[in-house]
C-alpha cells in the first residue's frame, strides 16, 4: 500500500502541527507529574552550611586520649552561640551547624562523656564527619533542566535547592469524543446489538498518564449533525480532541466530513500500520485532532503512537520516546504492506537480554491483548515471518 504513510511519516507530520503550550508558575505541591519549562539554578550552597554528619562532639584536630571541656551544644536547626577553642568541645546534632572554631566532629560511639569533660577514643583530624556546604548542590548550579517530568525527587531537589514554584508547562486540556451508535454507558444492560463503550475510559486514562487534563467525554451517535455538534463542543476549549470510531468509509462514518465542516484541516488520514490503518488527523488553528479507529486495540495503539509523543511535545517534554530493542520469545507473522504493533509483554532474562512475548491474539478487536502489554514491538511489513529470537525495536507502554 504505497500510498499509505509509514509509521515515521505519520509522526514527522504530527510533530510539525506541534505548538507548545504556555508556561505559568505552578507551587510545588500541584507539581507532580508537570513538565518543566525552566532550568532549575540552586539559590544556595546545599546544604547551606558545614555541617555535622553524626551524632557526637564538634571540636578542633585532637588526637586520642584527650579530655576536652564541653563548653556548649550545637542542635539541628538552633546553632551554638560559642566559639570551640583549644581544649574544648560542644554538643553536635547530626545536620547541625559546624560552630566556628571547630574543625571536625567525633560521634558518641568513639567517646567517654562525664559531666563536663569528654575524653577522646580516637584521633580527630581536620574534616572528620564534616559535611561541607554545597556538597551536594552548589549555588548557581543547574540542578534541573527544562523538558524533564517533575517526580518526586526532581520536586524534592527543587525545594533544596531553594525553590517554592517551578515554571510549568500548561496542562494540554483534552476532549474525548467516542461515536457509535452502538455504544452503552459502563455497567448498563445491553440490547442486542450493543456493546459498552470502552475506549472512552481507555483514552481518557491514557490521555491523564501523558500529563493532560481531560476536561470532557462525550459521545455521538452515528449522524453527520450529532457528530458534528459534539466535535464543535470539543473544539471550543480543547488543545486535543480524540474521537474514536467513524473514521473509515462505512456509510455511517461521519467523522471526517463533520471535522471539515468544522475547519479543521486534515494532514494526513490512513497509515500503513496494524491495527490503525484509518488513522485520521488534523488541525485547527493549534488544536490537534485524532480521529482514531473504534477497535479498542487500534484506538490505544494509534494513542500512544500519535497522540501520546503530541502530548508530550505540547508539554515541551521530548517528541519521541526512546525505543528499546527486545528479543522475540515466538516465531510472528508479518504483514506484506503494513508495519504491525504487537502488543508485548517484557521481561529481562538472566543474561540482561529484554526477551519480548506477544500477549495473545492480536485481532484489532481482542482488548485483552492490551493486558499486561509493557510495550509495542513494531514488526516491519515484509513477506513471511519473524523468528523466535529476532530482534526487535519495542515502543514501551
Ligand atoms: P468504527 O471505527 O466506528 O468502524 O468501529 C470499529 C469497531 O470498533 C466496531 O466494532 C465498533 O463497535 C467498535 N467500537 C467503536 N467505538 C467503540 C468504543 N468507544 N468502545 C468500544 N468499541 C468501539
Ligand atoms: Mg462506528
Amino acid at each position: 500500500m504505497a500510498d499509505l504513510l509509514s509509521i515515521a511519516q505519520a509522526r514527522a507530520i504530527v510533530r510539525k502541527a506541534i505548538v507548545p503550550l504556555e508556561h505559568e508558575d505552578v507551587h510545588v505541591e500541584a507539581a507532580l507529574g508537570r513538565v518543566l519549562a525552566e532550568d532549575v539554578v540552586a539559590a544556595h550552597d546545599v546544604s547551606p552550611f558545614a555541617s555535622s554528619a553524626m551524632d557526637g562532639f564538634a571540636m578542633r584536630p585532637a588526637a586520642a586520649g584527650a579530655t576536652l571541656t564541653v563548653v556548649g551544644e550545637s542542635r539541628a536547626g538552633t546553632p551554638a552561640d560559642v566559639v570551640v577553642g583549644p581544649g574544648e568541645a560542644i554538643r553536635i546534632s547530626t545536620g547541625a551547624l559546624i560552630p566556628e572554631g571547630a574543625e571536625a566532629v567525633l560521634q558518641i560511639e568513639l567517646l567517654t562523656v562525664s559531666g563536663d569533660t569528654i575524653v577522646l577514643h580516637d584521633d580527630v583530624p581536620a574534616g572528620r564527619n564534616i559535611r561541607r556546604a554545597g556538597e551536594d548542590l552548589q549555588k548557581g548550579a543547574v540542578v534541573l533542566r527544562a523538558g524533564i517530568r517533575l517526580g518526586p525527587p526532581e520536586l524534592g531537589v527543587a525545594v533544596a535547592a531553594g525553590r517554592g514554584e517551578l515554571r510549568c508547562s500548561r496542562l494540554p486540556k483534552v476532549a474525548v469524543v467516542a461515536t457509535g451508535d452502538e455504544l452503552i454507558e459502563p455497567g448498563a444492560p445491553l440490547a442486542p446489538g450493543q456493546i459498552h463503550n470502552s475506549n472512552a475510559i481507555t483514552l481518557s486514562g491514557l490521555a491523564m498518564q501523558s500529563g493532560a487534563r481531560v476536561f470532557t467525554v462525550t459521545g455521538a451517535i452515528d449522524t453527520l449533525e450529532d457528530t458534528e455538534h459534539a466535535l464543535s463542543h470539543a473544539l471550543e476549549e480543547a488543545d486535543m480532541v480524540l474521537v474514536t470510531g467513524g473514521v473509515s468509509v462505512g456509510p455511517h462514518d461521519h467523522v471526517k466530513p463533520a471535522l471539515e465542516a468544522l475547519g479543521v484541516q486534515q494532514r494526513f488520514w490512513r497509515v500503513a500500520l496494524r491495527p490503525g490503518k484509518p488513522t485520521w488527523f488534523g488541525q485547527r488553528d493549534n488544536a490537534l485532532v485524532f480521529g482514531l479507529p473504534g477497535n479498542p486495540v487500534s484506538s490505544m495503539v494509534t494513542f500512544l503512537l500519535f497522540a501520546r509523543p503530541a502530548l508530550y511535545a505540547l508539554q515541551g517534554a521530548p517528541f519521541d520516546i526512546p525505543r528499546r530493542t527486545a528479543v522475540l520469545t515466538e516465531a510472528v507473522e508479518r504483514q506484506p504492506d503494513r508495519d504491525e504493533a504487537i502488543r508485548v509483554s517484557l521481561a529481562t532474562d538472566d543474561d540482561g537480554v529484554l526477551r519480548a512475548t506477544p500477549t495473545g491474539p492480536q485481532g484489532s478487536h481482542i482488548a485483552s491483548s492490551m493486558l499486561n502489554a509493557a510495550g509495542l514491538a513494531i514488526v516491519e511489513a515484509g513477506p513471511g515471518g519473524l523468528d523466535a529470537g529476532t530482534r526487535v525495536p519495542v515502543e514501551p507502554i
